[in-house]
């Protein structure tokens, strides 16, 4: 089957790059539709951004043209990545490659889905609370979100700055490794890009887990909160890591119960703010009026879908006076919490072990008329947003059904090094990734 073909049936890539065959051999990778590549179609999957083709590259993007990366297109996603299931896109939803009527995770959909069907071998995604972990999690791929600062966001379509970063979705964790070696550094056009020196991450490609500490906090694996085939995956995992010499640490994460709460105050705030330049002045859609007020608004209610105006709402809403206190203020809080609660565990192990996602991928429509539903789907991924540290998803087993199931490691700020060598160790000593769907 051509790659046309495979992504007719799933709806993976809105938008092939033409002259990418014709014009480059190296490495073809989808970029998500959220990070800028000058003069090519960059539109959040919304209607407010079509015909937007931004004028310059972000820094990733750079780096991959400067490394001979062939930028095959752009790669489906929720509408400016508020969602779990890359249902929300106005280009239609994207299919899983394991069973086409369930959704790929979300925000990153598209990204997970053409890696798992083999149309590219990596893509980048974007992962404000999730959106990496979960889609690789339901796909059976390899997603990694690096620490807050490691990627510049310099080029990403901010939905909630103080939690975006960009990462890599792959095959392998060695193709992880070495995409995020590309991506990796400081940006002076990003304040929030830290000065630090990047290691060179295959080094970390080690088949070797003898002494390393690995955190089992209890708050994860919550009685009747987790399906139940995902749950014995996750225990025969972290079997398989004990038997190659690692060492479990119980843990607690006392204030993972707030993690959900937290994050739908804090990022619908910042992405309320960040989409009020979406106006109709300067990208994409205009809805000419008499007056500016009326154009702004025709613009704004035809171009943004309804999850985008949920979001909107609910960020203005915390933000106004009189409730800044009662629940921004208070999430701000809360979030030191759940950073503090981090750093404390890493006192005791190298790194912690939880499921990505409660359960595997549910059926397309399955959650979308429940907002609250779809937001607890990402219970296992916001905190490490939260407190910006970096985690990883990869295979790690199937239900009966054969759907896959992802294993989540969270390692401390800066320390994907540890990441990348639990995660390769496991890789190494399974056959999990070796499945491919049958399309
Ligand atoms: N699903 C989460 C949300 O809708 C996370 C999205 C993301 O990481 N971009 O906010």
């Amino acid at each position: 089957m051509t790659i046309e073909a495979i992504n007719k049936k799933l709806n993976a890539i809105i938008y092939f790059n033409k002259g990418v065959s014709a014009t480059q051999s190296g490495t073809p990778i989808a970029i998500k539709d959220n990070i800028c590549v000058k003069d090519e179609p960059t539109t959040c999957a919304s209607k407010i951004l079509k015909g937007f083709k931004p004028p310059y590259d972000a820094t990733v993007i750079k780096k991959l043209k400067e490394a001979g990366f062939a930028l095959l297109g752009k790669s489906n996603m929720d509408e400016f990545a508020f969602g779990s299931s890359c249902e929300t896109s106005c280009y239609g939803p994207t299919r899983n490659p394991w069973d086409p009527e369930r959704i790929p995770g979300g925000s990153s959909g598209g990204s997970a889905s053409s890696v798992a069907a083999g149309i590219v071998p990596m893509a980048l995604g974007s992962d404000t609370g999730g959106s990496i972990r979960q889609p690789a999690s339901l796909c059976g791929i390899v997603g990694m979100k690096p620490t807050y600062g490691r990627v510049s966001r310099y080029g990403l379509i901010a939905f909630a700055s103080s939690l975006d970063q960009i990462g890599p979705l792959t095959r392998s964790v060695s193709d992880s490794a070495m995409l995020l070696n590309v991506i990796s550094g400081y940006d002076e056009m990003d304040s929030t890009s830290l000065d630090l020196p990047v290691p060179d991450f295959t080094q970390s490609l080690v088949n070797d887990v003898r002494k390393m500490k690995i955190g089992i906090p209890k708050e994860y694996f919550p009685e009747g909160g987790i399906d139940k085939e995902v749950k014995k995956a996750i225990t025969k995992s972290k079997d398989i890591l004990i038997a190659l010499g690692a060492e479990p640490v119980e843990i607690s994460l006392p204030h993972t119960e707030y993690a959900v709460s937290c994050y739908y105050i804090i990022a619908p705030a910042e992405a309320s703010s960040n989409l009020a330049r979406f106006d109709g002045d300067q990208y994409g859609l205009r809805k000419d009026a008499k007056n500016m007020v009326d154009m702004h608004m025709g613009t704004r209610t035809a171009g943004f879908g309804s999850e985008v105006k949920r979001r909107i709402l609910l960020g203005t809403y915390s933000l106004s006076s009189g409730y800044y206190e009662a629940y921004y203020l208070k999430a701000m809080k809360v979030r030191t919490k759940i950073k503090d609660d981090f750093l404390n565990a890493f006192k005791l192990c190298d790194v912690i072990l939880t499921p990505t996602t409660p359960t595997p991928a549910f059926k397309i429509g399955e959650k979308i008329d429940d907002p609250l539903k779809m937001y607890l789907s990402d219970i296992f991924t916001i905190p490490a947003n939260l407190a910006g540290i970096p985690g990883i998803s990869i295979p790690c087993g199937f239900t009966q059904a054969g759907l896959p199931i992802g294993l989540q490691f969270l390692a401390k700020p800066f320390d994907e090094e540890a990441l990348i060598r639990v995660a390769y160790t496991f890789e190494q000593n399974t056959d999990f990734h070796k499945r491919k769907p049958k399309i």
